[in-house]
């Protein structure tokens, strides 16, 4: 269904208006159209009921009080006849305008002789009554008293003419329609814009998120679900500020860390085309150079292609079962085959096979290992340790004997585009990236992590991984 685009006050205008007016109709409909039927249905009811009363009372001792009582407040002439249709008892409560009294009107025999018979038990017959001109309703019940006799209690009550209590009530509802349209109007208004008016503020400061203001300054008015919105958008608000807040910082670290490799091979080449080209031992030294600045660069290059594929298979995981221990060992080889400086250890306690996908694994082994490398102390010391947690994980440890974290940092340093203040000097290379891998690689996996790090002692970045023929058994 299409609905045309309509403001929120609008509809719920529209909607109480609708719903007073639907009240409304009914009211005239059921008060109005259908007040001579419920009118008849209502009579008919009680003079049944009074009947079911004399019934009841018909053995008591005070009987002929009771019917009179009856006859009385039910507005009614009544007659009760023997099986030969001699009165027993007679009411008349209507005086000429009992039909039942005036044979010449109403024949009792012609109209009342089934349930007399014994045919039916009960009976109502309405009857127009020219000489009164109203209605009346005439019901007769059968009965069987104390000594065994078959009665026949006859009623006769009066409809009277509703017209001039229509003519009330179509007054009296002109005046509820108008008053029930008012406060319908009203109500709606004030309950409309009590909703729209926080909606609207919202819109109108979320536009500013699109020109870059990232103020978190969003009120639901106190409704709920509005507070709700406000919430989340005071929430990204404030993510999109801090995000913006990282790219501002890793836009400038990340140039800087690109302009000065660059700026390096440029200057050593053109030394090497203008004076030491012909110079062996010079022109190595500088072409050394001109290599590890050129790695500098692909290394950061690397982080940023990883961390864009990492967004794009969000939710992807591919675990199975695979050799922890040798995937270990051929990364740390790998290290110390391009660190030679570095004394990089590896320590195995296990040799069994850990369940996990094993590409997010090697990353995060290979950005741990790179930044425990690249932070280590002069020791130029990495620990790499696996060994069992419990029956059902194990844990990997890399240790190094750096400078450590400062323990405000910790919870900062796995946020992407995170760097230092005081590690973002030369020579050490990084976009902030690394950390923020590991730590989506293993909460796509709800595996554990964390890291301990002391001032001046160094840092041991862990994760625990579980063991694969324990999980298979599961
Ligand atoms: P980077 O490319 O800057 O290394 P990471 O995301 O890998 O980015 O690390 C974020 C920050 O965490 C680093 O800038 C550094 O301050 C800190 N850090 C990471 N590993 C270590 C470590 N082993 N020792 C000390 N600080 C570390």
């Amino acid at each position: 269904m299409i609905f045309k685009k309509e403001s929120i006050e609008k509809r719920i205008v529209a909607t109480f208006i609708g719903y007073t007016l639907f009240i409304v109709a009914l009211l005239w409909v059921l008060q109005i159209l259908f007040l001579n039927n419920y009118y008849y249905i209502m009579k008919r009811a009680s003079v049944m009921s009074a009947g079911k009363s004399i019934a009841l009372n018909l053995n008591s001792d005070n009987f002929s009080d009771t019917l009179e009582k009856l006859c009385f407040h039910n507005g009614m002439c009544c007659v009760i006849l023997d099986e030969q249709w001699n009165e027993v008892y007679s009411v008349d409560m209507l005086g000429r305008g009992c039909e039942i009294h005036s044979p010449s009107r109403f024949s009792l025999k012609d109209n009342l002789s089934a349930v007399m018979s014994g045919e039916r038990n009960e009976q109502t017959i309405r009857i127009k009554n020219p000489h009164f001109r109203n209605d009346s309703i005439v019901c007769a019940r059968a009965v069987t008293n104390a000594q065994g006799e078959r009665l026949m209690i006859v009623m006769n009550a009066h409809l009277f003419p509703v017209e001039s209590s229509k003519d009330i009530l179509k007054s009296q509802l002109k005046l509820i329609t108008t008053l029930l349209i008012i406060i319908a109007l009203c109500i709606s208004k004030f309950v409309a814009s009590r909703l729209s008016r926080p909606i609207r503020n919202i819109t109108q400061k979320a536009k500013r998120l699109a020109n870059g203001d990232y103020i978190a300054d969003y009120d639901g008015g106190g409704i709920m679900e509005i507070d709700e919105l406000a919430e989340t958008l005071n929430f990204s608000a404030e993510g999109l500020s801090k995000v913006e807040e990282l790219r501002r910082e890793l836009m400038a670290n990340v140039s800087h860390d690109l302009k000065t490799p660059l700026t390096m091979i440029k200057a050593y080449s053109e030394m090497i085309r203008d004076i030491t080209g012909d110079n062996k031992e010079q022109r190595n030294e500088q072409l050394e150079v001109i290599i590890s600045e050129a790695d500098r660069l692909t290394a950061l290059v690397t982080d940023l292609i990883r961390i864009s594929r990492e967004e794009s298979e969000i939710g992807v995981i591919n675990s199975r079962s695979f050799d922890i221990k040798s995937m270990i060992k051929d990364i740390t080889e790998r290290f110390s085959a391009t660190n030679e400086q570095y004394n990089i250890i590896f320590e195995a306690e296990c040799s069994d096979k850990a369940y996990a996908d094993s590409d997010r694994i090697g990353q995060v082994l290979y950005n741990l290992i790179s930044n425990a490398i690249n932070y280590t102390g002069e020791d130029k010391t990495v620990k790499v340790k696996l060994f069992k947690a419990s029956e059902k994980m194990m844990r990997i440890e890399i240790t190094d004997s750096g400078k450590g974290i400062a323990p405000e940092e910790l919870p900062m340093i796995w946020e992407r585009y995170y760097r230092s203040k005081n590690t973002h000097q030369r020579p050490i290379v990084g976009s902030g990236l690394g950390l923020s891998i590991v730590k989506s690689a293993l909460t796509a996996q709800q595996l554990p992590f964390g890291v301990q790090s002391e001032q001046g002692k160094g840092s041991c970045f862990w994760f625990e991984l579980p063991v694969s023929n324990k999980i298979e058994m599961r």
